[in-house]
């Protein structure tokens, strides 16, 4: 029996494996796109790989990363540049995303939630039809919004899940938003509210209390961290994206003024139904964990995974066809990310909107796929927790189950409307 691993003398070690860019070479890039993938790929690789171990292991968020997101402009990424940001679209948000996600998932998976904020209000708002009442009421509110984050470098969390139907926009937010003089009362809860604790915001999808309530009376109001009868409970103690540090949110009377309103009456709604690529932004914190898990396996195989010792694996049949199946699908789930970003818009043809299903649930199940089969190839060795592979593998777990598109939705989204027309019923 041979041995499996080959030995290579320390002397001889040469790093020659160079990761490809999250778009892969070749890919056509405006001189922004290209700045910025240039600086998350700086940040990712120099500050936030080497942090993302203790953050993970303690369960604690990733603040110096934000502190360096917010230095290098980044959270004022998708603020349009008329409010002072940098006015990235969807397409250029999502790959300086996945870039950030090869180094530290839940860092990009929560700085997702704070990006969105601005996006849906931004760009996303844009498109979206408003009396001219309401148009200039959202323009006063997201002054304000932008200016905090632009201006003051503030966070914002974006909870709406529930515990209920309401997240997978199947039925009315359960958290009620009442008028009162001057403002909203706010009353309910949110689980798996990312960046708890440390935004300071929260953009709360709430529903405006109101006889008969349905989907169209959901508003999205901005909670400050410190408002009263607003707190934080419970246990984050999870499998994987540990550094999100999603735990519950309560309001309990909580008062918001008029201006707390980061959309006008009926416009989520809106944004729900005609702008549907707005909740693949989840995904590309996972593209990024795919390409990482791809990158670490050829380094590894290659005896050169940083903290590993100079050991070859890569002259084995079944390692190389590994590789090879990894790269295939690697490859899939990158065009089709890719693609889907690129064709996000305003009343997509449904054509389009089943691509972005598709693209959600391959991103979510392939990143996964792809650390499971990073592990079986490289070995028992390569799932210590020195290493990043294990953290990878567990991070990736998580993407198939955010809702509203987890992997189950998007299958039923898809087969559904695949063979069913608007408005068609069965006899
Ligand atoms: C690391 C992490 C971070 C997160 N961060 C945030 C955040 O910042 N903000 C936020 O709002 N949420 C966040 N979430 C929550 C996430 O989006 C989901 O809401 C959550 O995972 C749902 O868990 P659950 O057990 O309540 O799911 P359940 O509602 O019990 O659903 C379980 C599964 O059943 C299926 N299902 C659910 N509803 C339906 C339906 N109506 N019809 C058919 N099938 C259905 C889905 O496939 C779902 O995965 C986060 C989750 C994780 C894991």
């Amino acid at each position: 029996m041979t041995n499996v691993a080959v030995a290579v003398p320390t002397a001889e070690r040469r790093p020659g494996y160079a990761p490809p860019p999250i778009v892969g070479e070749g890919f056509p890039l405006t001189e922004g796109q290209r700045r910025l993938l240039a600086l998350a790929s700086e940040l990712g690789r120099e500050r936030f790989a080497p942090r993302a171990a203790q953050y993970d292991r303690d369960a604690s968020f990733p603040v110096e990363n934000f502190d360096d997101l917010r230095e290098a402009g980044l959270l004022r990424i998708c603020v349009p540049a008329s409010h002072g940001g940098l006015g990235a679209d969807i397409l250029t948000y999502a790959i300086v995303a996945a870039e950030l996600g090869r180094h530290c998932g839940a860092t990009a998976l929560s700085w997702n939630m704070h990006v969105s904020s601005t996006l849906w209000t931004g760009a996303l708002a844009d498109d979206l039809d408003m009396t001219s009442e309401m148009r200039a009421e959202h323009e006063r509110h997201r002054a304000l919004h932008f200016e905090r984050i632009a201006r003051h470098g503030r966070i914002y969390a974006q909870p709406f899940s529930e515990g209920s139907a309401a997240a997978a926009g199947r039925a009315p937010f359960g958290t009620l938003a009442a008028k009162v003089d001057g403002g909203w009362v706010l009353n309910g809860k949110k689980i798996f509210a990312s960046l708890s604790g440390a935004a300071d915001y929260y953009g709360i999808l709430c529903t405006e209390d109101r006889p008969d309530r349905s989907v169209r009376d959901t508003l999205y109001m901005a909670v400050p961290a410190d408002a009263p009868g607003f707190s934080i409970v419970g246990e984050w103690d999870p499998l994987g994206m540990r550094a999100t540090v999603s735990r519950t949110l309560i309001l309990k009377d909580v008062f918001v003024a008029d201006d707390a309103q980061l959309m006008p009456r009926g416009l989520y709604y809106q944004a729900a139904s005609r702008w549907p690529h707005m909740f693949l932004t989840l995904s590309p914190a996972y593209m990024g964990i795919a390409q990482a898990a791809y990158d670490f396996t050829v380094a590894y195989l290659r005896g050169e995974a940083p903290g590993t010792p100079p050991v070859k694996r890569r002259m084995y049949p079944t390692k190389q066809i590994a590789v090879a199946e990894m790269r295939i699908r690697l490859e899939q789930t990158r065009t089709l990310f890719l693609r889907a970003f690129a064709e996000a818009k305003v009343d997509p043809s449904k054509d389009e909107r089943l691509r972005a299903y598709a693209a959600q649930h391959t991103v979510m199940e392939n990143a996964n796929e792809l650390c499971r089969l990073a592990i079986r190839t490289c070995g028992g060795q390569s799932m210590m927790r020195s290493l990043p592979l294990e953290r990878l593998y567990r991070d990736s777990r998580c993407g198939s189950l955010m809702l509203p598109w987890t992997a189950e939705l998007c299958l039923d989204r898809i087969g559904r409307e695949a063979l069913y027309e608007a408005g068609e019923v069965d006899d």
